[in-house]
């Protein structure tokens, strides 16, 4: 069975067929509003130029995707 994993909680899901994964590449529709969030968050950032001191380093974010 094909299985697809949610780029947002990083849960992984088995599908039969692509009705039972309507939001896919998210395991629903929770996490599919999470990424829009993101992506307007994204856009927020760079209007906003936020300073860099208030990013997340890359080390705490890599350890964030992995859980
Ligand atoms: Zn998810």
């Amino acid at each position: 069975m094909p299985t697809l994993q949610c780029p947002i909680c990083q849960r992984r899901i088995r599908y039969s067929s692509f009705e039972e994964v309507p939001y896919r590449p998210f395991c629903g529709q929770h996490c599919k509003l999470i990424d829009l969030g993101k992506w307007l968050n994204e856009e927020y950032r760079i209007s906003e130029e936020v300073p860099d001191e208030h990013r997340r380093p890359p080390e705490d974010r890599a350890q964030a995707e992995k859980e």
